[in-house]
């Protein structure tokens, strides 16, 4: 299957004829192609967002609020469709992808909508006048996505920046391009303007990189690696564009003693090992105070042997295969060094790194869960983001300690608390230095809330009214009221 850019409302062949192979994660075998768009097709996509804007601009919010109500229902009778693709593409568990990317898709396109319609503009009265503050379109908007969570990723940003008003140009991850294609599909069905979504396959160092540079984008929504969001960072900035940088991450669990064992056990582990680890939120150095460290250390360990690895078809499975050869490559890598920083495998490691699968899986990218202990909270195992199905284990001794190791990272984009003691939870998470804590649960996302890390997990937030903040530019008009002079 070759899939093809979608600009202004039609499907088009790339200028380049250079090719991408879309390798299928679990058995390695080639399933489709995407174009390597050449800097011609990023011109073609953004002059056709460029002259769909005053149109789409010129709406009224509530019609364009009916817009995202129509691909929300449009992709929603695609619900299998999705899961299926996004499971296919990306190796994970079908049950992970019904829930988290076919479900929170649609409820983007519906949330987004609501909140749009909600929204109204602010007045400031002084004695003698009168502030309107109104919130306009930046322009033309690129959108740059990952490979994790491909369509829940892409429809979190495609939402709010047409919802007011912007016209946008997605680049998707070259390694996970199928659902974006499939909104493209949807988008097309439910005969949205041409031009105010437009999409252009490539990688990241050529459409992306020429899409970020390109002089009429005004604003850059990036997703992605820490070193690649420096890299989109110092294009887009000296241009001024609007930026916002969603990057990686490296989140603790945190565990008291006076935690709820078996839900902690069950919550630490779901946190440490979705989408076999590979989700920016996920919990991969665990924490734990000493009074319970061996006792739950243990427990965590038969609650990760007994998650079942295989085929992400079947409703079972609970971890599917990592997302590429070179992915796995840099992961399995974290193995070695943590065999050289002097860490334990208490599952994993060398010499139980592959899980036994069926044949078909033999070329795919499999690796077994990995718990380490007895490394220093310092080590590159506990301190780097690896991004798969590897954790580190840790004793602390009290709050000050737990709160000091949480933070001992570059990163700081989420983490959790575990503890029956609700005011602690509370304290300990208001003193990590990040962009979201849970107690006592993970992944619990309001999608009114705010979305984003410090430090080098990103800048800007994204979610609910940060989302249709950072989508629009916010107009003061200062009225003198000559009557009140
Ligand atoms: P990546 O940085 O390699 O690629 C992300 C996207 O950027 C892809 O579409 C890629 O083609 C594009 N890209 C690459 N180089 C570019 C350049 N020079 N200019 C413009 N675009 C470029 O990241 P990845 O490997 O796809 O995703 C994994 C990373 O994403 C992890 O670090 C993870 O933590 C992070 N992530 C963060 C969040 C968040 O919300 N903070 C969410 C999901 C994933």
């Amino acid at each position: 299957m070759d899939l093809q850019n979608f600009i202004g409302g039609e499907f088009k062949p790339s200028l380049s004829n250079d090719w991408i192979d879309i390798l299928e994660p679990s058995t390695g075998c080639k399933f489709a192609r995407v174009p390597n768009s050449s800097r011609g097709d990023v011109d073609l996509a953004v002059s056709s967002a460029r002259s769909a804007f005053p149109m789409w601009a010129g709406l009224e919010s509530s019609e364009r609020a009916d817009w995202l109500d129509k691909i929300g229902d449009a992709l929603e009778s695609n619900y299998d469709k999705i899961a299926t693709t996004e499971s296919r593409d990306t190796g994970k568990p079908i049950t992970l992808a019904r829930q988290v990317d076919a479900n929170r898709s649609v409820m983007n396109f519906r949330f987004f909508a609501q909140m749009i319609r909600e929204r109204r503009s602010e007045t400031f009265e002084m004695s003698d006048a009168k502030n309107f503050v109104s919130y306009n379109p930046v322009g033309v908007g690129a959108l740059i996505t990952p490979w994790n969570l491909p369509l829940y990723l892409l429809s979190w940003k495609v939402a709010p920046a047409i919802g007011m008003g912007n016209t946008v140009v997605c680049k998707p991850s070259e390694l996970t391009p199928m659902t974006a294609n499939l909104l493209m599909e949807t988008i097309n069905s439910v005969g949205l303007p041409p031009g105010v979504v437009n999409l252009i396959h490539g990688n990241g160092e050529g459409a992306g990189h020429d899409l970020v540079a390109h002089r009429d984008v005004n604003l850059v929504s990036f997703t992605g690696g820490t070193a690649t969001g420096a890299k989109v960072a110092s294009v887009a900035a000296p241009h001024f564009k609007k930026l916002s940088l969603e990057l990686g991450g490296k989140n603790s669990s945190i565990v008291f003693a006076d935690c709820s064992l078996e839900a902690t056990v069950s919550g630490v582990t779901r946190s440490a090992f979705l989408n076999q680890g590979q989700v920016c939120l996920c919990g991969s150095r665990i924490l734990v105070e000493r009074e319970i460290y061996n006792d739950f250390t243990n427990r965590l360990v038969q609650s990760v042997k007994q998650l079942k690895i295989g085929d992400p078809g079947h409703e079972e499975t609970e971890l599917g295969a990592l997302i590429s050869k070179d992915h796995l490559m840099k992961v399995m890598r974290y193995v070695d060094i943590a065999a050289e920083e002097g860490g334990e495998f208490l599952t994993g490691g060398h010499k139980n790194m592959y899980p036994q699968l069926e044949r078909r899986f033999s070329d795919g990218y499999w690796m077994n869960p990995t718990v380490i202990s007895g490394l220093s909270v310092d080590s590159r195992c506990s301190t780097e983001e690896i991004f798969g199905p590897i954790v580190t284990i840790h004793p602390f001794d009290d709050e000050e300690q737990a709160i000091e190791i949480a933070n001992n990272t570059n990163y700081g984009l989420a983490g959790s608390v575990w503890t029956e003691d609700l005011e602690k939870g509370r304290r300990v998470a208001e003193r990590i230095r990040t962009g979201i804590m849970w107690v006592n649960t993970w992944l619990h996302r309001d999608l009114r809330t705010p979305f984003g890390g410090v430090g080098d997990s990103g800048i800007g937030r994204e979610g609910g009214r940060w989302s249709l903040d950072f989508f629009s530019e916010p107009l003061n008009v200062c009225i003198l009221d000559k009557d009140n002079q």
